[in-house]
């Protein structure tokens, strides 16, 4: 017989916890936040800037994404900077930048914390606390989160193997709190013309070993404006429960990540993109 290494086998192995195993609850999760049903067969859009810099600038972007569909707002006001000379967030007067433009939009709003310390304040403004890549392993943020009842999106480590995520997020569902939102935002590769590599292979994969909603976040993913579209498209077409994506009302003027955030025009035309597409594979978009 004859034999070539394209002929052996490839077998999966893993190990995943209990709490986050698609055998645990195979119904899968729905994350409700204000009404919002996250993980349903509506496909949810959360948009905005990467960090809250000013009153106009979040309330002019949040208005924008707001008229293009989107349904929750993201900014952060604490930021994980790679330098510690880059600009770190406005902490405090963000989060009350971001309850301003709650309450001027109805729109719902996602910020992240990076520390224990931050777990109560955000919680105070935002209502979903988003876990960054960078802190997807800081098990004492994880535990915090998970002794909180507040929505949690967690996301991938940039360096994480999908078995390391999912014990992540079996910390947040092991202390009480059910309420976790996984979000593909890339992977470290060698290859240098993006910024990450958007591991599609992720969402079905994590749809079929975890009941949790799985989102995408294509603007880390690649890094670059002009690839977001695509491949928030494909998240879609792959069977994500929603998108995370950067749009700032001034990209070129952006304090952090402008050149994968976005113009609101470019965002309107790509919600009309994404219904299509999300009809194509037997879903809509939400829309408050
Ligand atoms: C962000 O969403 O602004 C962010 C910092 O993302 P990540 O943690 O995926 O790098
Ligand atoms: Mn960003």
């Amino acid at each position: 017989m004859e034999t070539d290494s394209c002929s052996i086998d490839f077998k999966i192995d893993h190990n995943d916890p209990e709490l986050v195993s698609k055998a645990s609850r195979p119904e899968g999760t729905i994350v409700n936040v204000n009404g919002i049903k996250i993980g349903g067969k509506a496909i949810v859009i959360m948009a905005g800037p990467c960090a809250v810099e000013s009153e106009e600038q979040l309330s002019e972007t949040a208005r924008q994404v707001k008229a293009g569909g989107a349904s929750l707002l993201r900014g952060g006001a604490f930021k994980p900077r790679t330098s510690p000379y880059s600009f770190q967030g406005l902490g405090k007067e963000g989060l009350e930048m971001l309850s301003r433009a709650r309450e001027a939009t109805g729109l719902s709003v996602v910020s992240e914390v990076m520390d224990t310390r931050q777990v109560e304040t955000v919680s105070n403004h935002a209502d979903i606390l988003q876990i960054g890549s960078r802190n997807m392993q800081n098990f004492p943020l994880l535990k915090e989160a998970g002794n909180t009842s507040m929505p949690i999106l967690l996301k991938r480590g940039m360096m994480a193997t999908i078995e390391e995520y999912l014990n992540a997020a079996e910390y947040v569902l092991s202390q009480g709190n059910p309420n976790v939102i996984l979000c593909e935002r890339g992977i470290r590769t060698f290859e240098p013309s993006t910024r990450y590599t958007l591991d599609l292979n992720a969402i079905p994969i994590l749809k079929q070993r975890t009941h949790l909603p799985v989102l995408v976040d294509p603007s880390h993913g690649t890094g670059l404006r002009s690839l977001v579209p695509t491949m928030a498209k494909a998240s879609i077409a792959a069977g994500a429960d929603g998108l995370l994506m950067e749009v700032h009302y001034r990209p070129e003027e952006a304090l952090c990540d402008g050149s994968q955030s976005l113009h609101p025009e470019e965002f309107n035309t790509l919600m009309y993109e994404l219904e299509k597409v999300a009809q194509a594979v037997g879903r809509h978009i939400y829309h408050s």
